[in-house]
């Protein structure tokens, strides 16, 4: 795939309230390592920052919170970077964290109820894709039981795309909106935030969305217009309660800003705006509740 060498904006419009909800902060030597798989798989990595410096950017640009992910390859891993994001999130209130578990790892459940209790972490990432995981596994069960008493979401990249085929196993066999709802079903009380509106099962995952009202969509990546794959024109209309803004800064080759000018280019109503760009975001990460 292709870097845009599209211009990017100084500023959020004037005026919007406006929280990034898909935001990867790394240690540098992981992100180091995310980048040259990008690079090499993926797209090119237009922004390569420093957490630190990721989490300042975005700020001097006007976005006023972020959500910032992190996701375990190997077992052993989660608890350093659930600690890590802890910090982040100490020295930058503008940051609110998620951890993360490898599923099935030793000590899955107590992974996920430290994150909660200890690091008092917002929420639990889980990419599929990364994690040769699907949606449905029983070695996810812990997780979400524990989320779910928590009342904290899980995000997980549990639709098929963007794949590729240099991960460690195939995203089409892995994921689907048919998992997602076997899940759900099984955890009807958890919340779960899928990314990349659910691609490339755009209408699935609407459907899906009509019968589990704890299910969110984040539109990272898809109101870009960089992939072959794009959501229906109407969604952010019909769903805009249900929709989160978010982006996969820094791991993006176009601008910073490229779905935010889309989103306040669509003609939505300033509720439905607010809605998409921050207040479904504060709703299911405030860890107030
Ligand atoms: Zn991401």
């Amino acid at each position: 795939m292709p870097a845009l060498n599209d211009p990017e904006g100084a500023h959020v419009p004037d005026g919007a309230r406006v929280i990034d909800a898909h935001v990867h902060l790394f240690p540098d030597r992981v992100a180091t390592a995310i980048w040259a798989w990008f690079d090499a798989h993926g797209w090119p990595i237009r922004y390569k920052l420093s957490a630190d410096t990721i989490v300042q950017f975005l700020a001097t640009r006007g976005v006023s919170q972020i959500v910032g992910l992190v996701y375990a390859h190997k077992p052993g891993m989660a608890e350093s970077l659930n600690a890590f994001i802890a910090g982040l999130a100490d020295r930058y209130p503008s940051v609110i964290p998620c951890g993360t578990v490898l599923p099935g790892e030793p000590d899955t459940r107590a992974i996920v109820a430290r994150a909660f209790n200890r690091y008092g972490l917002a929420g639990i990432k889980i990419h599929c894709h990364v994690q040769c995981v699907a949606p449905d596994d029983p070695r996810l069960d812990p997780v979400y039981e524990e989320a779910a008493a928590a009342l904290r979401p899980v995000v997980i990249h549990a639709g098929r795309e963007p794949a590729s085929d240099a991960y460690r196993c195939d995203p089409h066999a892995l994921c689907s909106a048919a998992a997602v709802r076997r899940a759900l079903e099984r955890h009807p009380s958890l919340t779960l935030v899928v990314p990349h509106l659910g691609a490339d099962e755009f209408d699935a995952f609407d459907t899906l969305l009509d019968d589990f009202p704890r299910l969110m969509l984040d539109t990272t990546m898809m109101l870009a217009n960089y992939f072959p794959v794009a959501p229906p024109a109407d969604l952010l209309h019909r769903r805009a309660d249900r929709l989160i803004y978010g982006t996969d800064f820094p791991n993006i080759p176009y601008a910073w800003d490229r779905e935010l000018r889309h989103i306040v280019a669509a003609n939505l109503s300033p509720d439905a705006r607010d809605a998409i760009l921050y207040k479904n975001t504060l709703r299911v990460f405030s860890r107030s509740s």
